[in-house]
């Protein structure tokens, strides 16, 4: 058995490097503008952005042409909303938030900000306009204060301070011995998934754009950490477009529309209420996860 554990321990190593490794060639075309996979119109125009209104209509998207991952998708969040997607995993979350950041072109529909084709704005502009709070948001090798700065590198130590303290995570800084200027990332402080995301958010609460995707990491958190997100989650989308791709159950509760996928199309649309009285896809995702939380809470209890 020592026999075989070592390679797979192996395996499990080179395959955390190559993820980093990839995580960080992401940011680094972000950081260095280099373009991926799509490219901008010969006669791309900044984005204009008045209200901040986004439109999906009628998306179809693969990523292999084989295996259609949206179906025809269509739906709107109105300014200043919040839009919850909610679903199976591998239902197409991730990819309709990843199309939005135009990370990739649709195949048929299209994809509008404030009425303007994403394919007719220059990339530049379409992500200036557009906050991202990724399922696992990597961290530069550098200090807590520049990793918070990134968000607009012209902060200063008291915007900083204080984007870090409505995302959160201002007391945790202040339990580190070097508070903010202590390292982290992979060769420093190793910070936990729900501090890494309130880095996010501190992030974006700097760069303040009108439009927020909020990807939700899918691990599971205690309660007062569920909790603390929460509210950093509020007050970030507070009067922003935003749309979620949600895993938890506080964040779509107050959603001005849940949709729900399932295998690339729209099963059931509504608000809370609403989905749960239909008693349909979202009533039994809602129950299941209901009695995941009570069970959690539960232990937690017993252990305190
Ligand atoms: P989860 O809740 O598990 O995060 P999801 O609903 O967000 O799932 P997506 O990440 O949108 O799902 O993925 C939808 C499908 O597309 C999955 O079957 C996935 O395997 C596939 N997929 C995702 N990214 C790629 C890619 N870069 N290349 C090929 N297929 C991909």
């Amino acid at each position: 058995l020592m026999q075989l554990s070592i390679p797979l321990n192996f395996i499990g190593f080179v395959y955390r490097e190559i993820r980093q490794g990839l995580a960080d060639i992401e940011q680094m075309f972000d950081l260095l503008d280099v373009q991926a996979e799509v490219q901008d119109a010969p006669d791309a125009q900044p984005l204009k952005v008045s209200d901040g209104v986004i439109r999906f209509e009628n998306v179809k998207f693969a990523y292999d042409p084989k295996r259609p991952i949206l179906k025809g998708i269509g739906f709107e969040v109105p300014a200043g909303k919040t839009v919850a997607i909610v679903g199976p995993s591998g239902a197409g979350k991730s990819t309709i938030s990843r199309l939005l950041y135009r990370f990739y072109d649709v195949q048929e529909g299209r994809i509008t900000v404030d009425g303007q084709d994403v394919r007719d704005i220059t990339q530049k502009s379409l992500r200036a306009a557009i906050g991202m709070v990724p399922q696992d948001t990597v961290l530069f090798n550098d200090t807590i204060a520049y990793n918070i700065r990134y968000g607009r590198t012209g902060a200063s130590e008291e915007e900083v301070r204080k984007a870090a303290e409505m995302a959160q995570i201002g007391d945790f800084i202040k339990t580190l011995p070097e508070g903010y200027d202590s390292m982290v990332g992979e060769r420093g402080l190793k910070l936990s998934g729900g501090e890494k995301q309130r880095v996010a958010i501190a992030r974006t609460i700097l760069k303040a754009p009108p439009i927020l995707i909020l990807d939700e990491a899918t691990s599971a958190l205690d309660t007062a950490t569920e909790q603390e997100i929460q509210a950093a989650l509020d007050f970030v989308s507070e009067g922003r477009t935003t749309l979620v791709i949600a895993h938890r159950l506080s964040t779509v509760i107050n959603a001005d529309e849940i949709i729900v996928l399932r295998d690339g199309e729209i099963q059931e649309r509504g608000t809370h209420g609403e989905l749960l009285n239909q008693r349909g896809l979202y009533a039994s995702m809602w129950d299941r996860q209901r009695e995941a939380t009570e069970v959690q809470a539960r232990l937690q209890s017993m252990r305190e």
